[in-house]
């Protein structure tokens, strides 16, 4: 007789099965870049059915509000977002799973507070009247699974022992400093490339922050013991947050 358990992805955290250090940066080109240069591309869902969200809501942007059109296209969108998010959860759920599982050390950069990550053009489930900026609503959408990925690592991390260390965004800046000489380089948003006018380093923009958070990780004394989830407001906080687990703690004793 056999017997087949179906283990939740989430129960599968707290085997790790590798000791890698890895920096990693949460971003819009690709959903995660690390400090190896390797990527985690974002889902086909992101290219198909965010586009055809977007254009839903365009379309019932040009019904009368509370017209019978209007109503049945927001029973479309309302499902339609549904199943983003389902996606979005999944899709999140595995690739958390997978990272804390490799890494006995994994850093990144803390979460922007959500004032910074609203845009002007309303929320998701009520989008301002320039929706047709799809490109600003997907940037939205695809953030909010950025505080999706922090909770999901905060809890995992704990399960598996794996050292969680967030970056303090404002003391660090991880995208504007050089991962080889530690010096601040302005760049803009457009800027995909760090090229360091001190040091001659060039990198990949988001590999280099990766990279810089990895090394913060590393790096003695910039830490204090941050919480499991929900993540707390770091407003005022000037440290970087990395958290130990338990038994981590006790064999560093
Ligand atoms: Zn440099």
């Amino acid at each position: 007789m056999s017997v087949t358990l179906r283990v939740p992805d989430a129960a599968c955290a707290r085997q790790r099965t590798d000791d890698q250090r890895r920096g990693v940066d949460f971003g819009v080109t690709d959903w995660a870049t690390f400090d190896d240069g390797q990527t985690i591309p974002n889902p086909r869902w992101v290219r198909e059915e965010l586009p055809r969200l977007a254009a839903l809501q365009r379309e019932r942007a040009r019904k009368r509000q509370g017209s019978l059109r209007f109503k049945r296209l927001g029973r479309r969108i309302a499902k339609l977002h549904e199943r983003i998010g389902n996606l979005r959860r999944d899709f999140v759920h595995k690739e958390t799973t997978r990272m804390v599982q490799q890494c006995a050390v994994l850093a990144t950069e803390q979460l922007a507070p959500k004032n910074m990550s609203r845009s002007a053009k309303g929320t998701v489930e009520a989008p301002g009247r320039r929706v047709r900026q799809k490109a600003g609503l997907n940037r939205e959408i695809l953030s909010a699974g950025f505080g999706m990925a922090h909770q999901m690592l905060a809890y995992k991390a704990e399960e598996a022992g794996t050292r969680l260390h967030l970056s303090n965004t404002r003391q660090i800046k991880p995208s504007q400093r050089c991962a080889a000489c530690w010096e601040i380089v302005p760049k803009t948003l457009a800027q995909r490339v760090h090229g360091c006018p001190h040091c001659g380093h060039v990198m990949q923009r988001d590999q280099n922050s990766a990279l810089v958070v990895l090394i913060d990780a590393n790096t003695p004394g910039t830490g204090v013991a941050a919480r499991p989830k929900p993540l707390p407001r770091q407003r005022g906080k000037s440290k970087s947050v990395t958290r130990e687990t338990p038994t981590t703690t006790a064999q560093a004793v």
